[in-house]
């Protein structure tokens, strides 16, 4: 392209832009309105705008930093620019009297409305002409390729577009495009580029435009087809049949149990019972509420595969909850006489030596452990079952690398992933194209739901008296920490400075103290004491997030609420009403509190059930928080937005059929367009 020399290249590279077709499908983020001049009278805070009017003051303030303050009014209001950089000719061009348009950011100072140095100009008193006929486009940028270069490239290539337009293949058939009213491609592209005068602004700042959806469209369709294909890929290959047989060690496992399985756990055991017992690999999400038991389905699934002659191995997300998984399976598997091993980065020297042999050699054991199973060396002479807790700790790599663990020559294990994030259906359907989901929705009979109480951390006479009155019944607590700056550090010195103040305030009472910062040893040790009763409050900062099972303690804290997301809100609340006595837990917030925050404390407030609250963040706040694009491998959209465009998923699911059988030919070039190949949404 002209003007493109090897610094601009290697910066459009950085951005993943390569071809002509890359920039005309780097689409922008975002757009402001240049097209109109705001009064200065109804401007809020945030807003970017022009506004217009006439400099009433300017002077040089001679404080903390030197600034060039002018004020411009227009009649209904003014405005203080602030300039903290600028010169001697700039100062005289600044005359009262002149008239000036600004573009820039209007935030709340001292005295009005401000903008920090705002692009300006001077123009004629009155002046309406110059304005831009259409919005302006905002690009994902870097530093050093600002959006002046990308407008004016894309600009190029919009214009090379238009002379050869075959070089762009519209892969949605015509058909399609007509029965959802989608525009074609061309025009959706160049629409999103460079919005003609009279588009419908409110529409485009929104993202409901009809160019937008139909990229949207075919930005989801591209996702769901390639995890159709992953999907199929998967299904060609072989997995040991697993078939549970009758009169077998599974039914004596489940007789054995001190509960009977509910309904949804027996439905999700009966899917889990097809699936091993077919030669290809099971992949199938067990999605259950936090206490909805989706550990015994996981041994359940393991003694199926251990009585029809296969290893298997359950990886948790920390050494804690392997060893409480070990805990749990030793006692179910006891009477079966299936042994329990632990695999954990503690197990060393020659005790781990002779634990890997055992694996090697193919012994029919039940293995638990961390990541510690994906380590060098480690490998499995006949594993028939991969159990995966609370996927989303677990990257997609992870994963794959536990699924080549057991591949033997060309059979793979059947694998089976627990969570206990509700993903929203819509989400759960784009995420999860290649996974089959069984829902546990339902709790075992006799939990009673937590109460919920929000209220501001100041009034801490009361919240004392609340841990003193749940303590003198014989109950627990916990009192969680979060983090409230970025560094870890700082979560932990809060937990430990909280663990000093409660055991100043309620000397009576017990006090322990669990951080990530303690080493694995201690921190099991603080958590073994808990569950036994040692302690009868315990600080913690969000490592007990996770599976951690003390039914005794009923009482959860939790300071600076509005500080943490819905889900993760959810999750630590679900560490109590675990036993049978009433459960209760205090949201702290710190006042004041906004309303986006109010309305996230309120949803936890009016209700426990993990999916409404799932469905309300993914309002609320998007996908990517929920799930945290890192650990899913969740690839950010560039249209799409799962919960705006979720309306489109079933149509996005009957198109990819459609193509994947009609048109095999365009999904190849279709996928490249949209899926970046090291991080398809969502995971095998
Ligand atoms: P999660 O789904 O959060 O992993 P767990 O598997 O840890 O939940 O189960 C939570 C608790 O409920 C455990 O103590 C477990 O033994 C118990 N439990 C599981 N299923 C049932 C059931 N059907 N009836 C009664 N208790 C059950
Ligand atoms: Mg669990």
């Amino acid at each position: 392209m002209p003007g493109v020399g090897p610094a601009t290249e290697s910066r459009l590279a950085r951005l993943g832009l390569h071809t002509l077709q890359d920039l005309l499908f780097h689409l922008p983020l975002r757009y402001v309105d240049r097209t109109r001049i705001t009064p200065m009278g109804s401007l809020r805070p945030g807003q970017e705008v022009l506004v217009q009017g006439q400099i009433d003051l300017a002077q040089i303030r001679f404080g903390r930093r030197r600034s060039l303050l002018c004020r411009i009014s227009d009649g209904t209001g003014s405005v203080m620019l602030r300039f903290f950089h600028f010169n001697r000719a700039q100062q005289a061009n600044l005359e009262r009297g002149t008239t000036l348009r600004c573009w820039g950011q209007a935030r709340a100072g001292a005295r009005g409305m401000e903008m920090v140095h705002p692009e300006y100009r001077r123009v004629q008193e009155d002046a309406a002409d110059g304005l831009e006929v259409a919005l302006t486009p905002v690009y994902p940028a870097t530093e050093r390729l600002p959006q002046s270069v990308l407008r004016r490239l894309t600009t190029q290539a919009l214009a090379a577009l238009k002379s050869a337009p075959e070089a762009l293949e519209d892969f949605l058939p015509e058909r399609v495009s007509r029965n959802l009213a989608l525009p074609r491609l061309h025009d959706a592209i160049s629409l999103m580029h460079m919005p003609p005068p009279g588009t419908d602004t409110d529409q485009l700042l929104t993202g409901r435009h009809p160019a937008q959806r139909r990229l949207a469209f075919e930005e989801l369709l591209a996702h769901q087809i390639s995890l159709r294909l992953l999907r199929r890929e998967v299904r060609t290959l072989r997995a040991p049949s697993l078939p549970a047989g009758n009169g077998n060690l599974l039914s004596r496992f489940l007789a054995g149990l001190e509960f009977k399985l509910t309904r949804a756990q027996q439905r999700t055991l009966r899917d889990v019972q097809r699936d091993l017992a077919a030669a290809s690999p099971m992949l199938r999400l067990v999605q259950g509420d936090v206490g909805s038991g989706k550990t015994v389905i996981a041994a359940a699934a393991a003694v199926q595969a251990l009585a029809a002659g296969y290893q298997a191995a359950l990886m948790a997300p920390t050494e804690l909850l392997a060893e409480q998984h070990r805990d749990n399976l030793s006692r179910w598997f006891t009477a079966m006489e299936i042994p329990v091993i632990t695999l954990t980065g503690r197990v060393a020297g020659r005790e781990r030596k002779q634990l890997l042999q055992r694996l090697a050699d193919g012994e029919l054991v039940m293995t638990v452990g961390t990541h510690a199973l994906l380590q060098e060396g480690v490998s499995f002479g006949r594993l028939g079952l991969v159990v995966i807790d609370e996927q989303h700790r677990f990257g997609v790599h992870q994963r794959l690398a536990l699924l080549e663990k057991g591949a033997n020559q060309d059979t793979f294990p059947h694998q089976l992933v627990l969570t206990a994030t509700p993903i929203p259906r819509t989400l759960a359907m784009t995420l999860f194209a290649d996974l089959d989901v069984s829902v546990i929705d339902e709790l075992p009979p006799g939990r009673q739901p937590v109460q919920t109480v929000v209220t501001s951390a100041d009034r801490r006479a009361e919240i004392m008296q609340g841990i003193r009155n749940a303590c003198a019944q014989g109950r627990q607590a916990y009192w969680v920490c979060p983090r409230i700056e970025e560094s870890d550090d700082d979560q932990f010195q809060a937990a430990e400075e909280t663990a000093r103040m409660l055991t100043e305030q309620l000397s009576t009472l017990r006090i322990g103290l669990v951080h990530g910062r303690m080493p694995g040893r201690e921190r099991d040790r603080a958590m073994q004491a808990f569950r036994a009763g040692t302690f009868d409050v315990l600080v913690a900062t969000t490592v007990i997030e996770v599976g951690v099972d003390v039914p005794n303690a009923t009482l959860m804290v939790i300071e600076n609420a509005e500080r943490l997301g819905l889900a993760q809100l959810h999750q630590l609340r679900g560490r109590i009403g675990r036993g049978q006595h009433a459960s209760n837990c205090l949201l702290l917030y710190q006042a004041p509190l906004a309303a986006l925050a109010r309305a996230r404390l309120e949803t936890m407030r009016a209700t426990t059930d993990g999916f409404v609250i799932a469905e309300k963040d993914l309002e609320l706040r998007g996908p990517g928080e929920i799930l945290g694009s890192r650990q899913t491998g969740l690839q950010r959209l560039r249209v799409a937005d799962l919960a705006r465009d979720a309306r489109l998923i079933p149509q996005v699911q009957r198109v990819a059929d459609m193509m994947i059988e009609r048109h095999p030919d365009r999904l190849a070039a279709l996928t490249a367009r949209w899926v970046s190949p090291d991080a398809a949404l969502g995971s095998v």
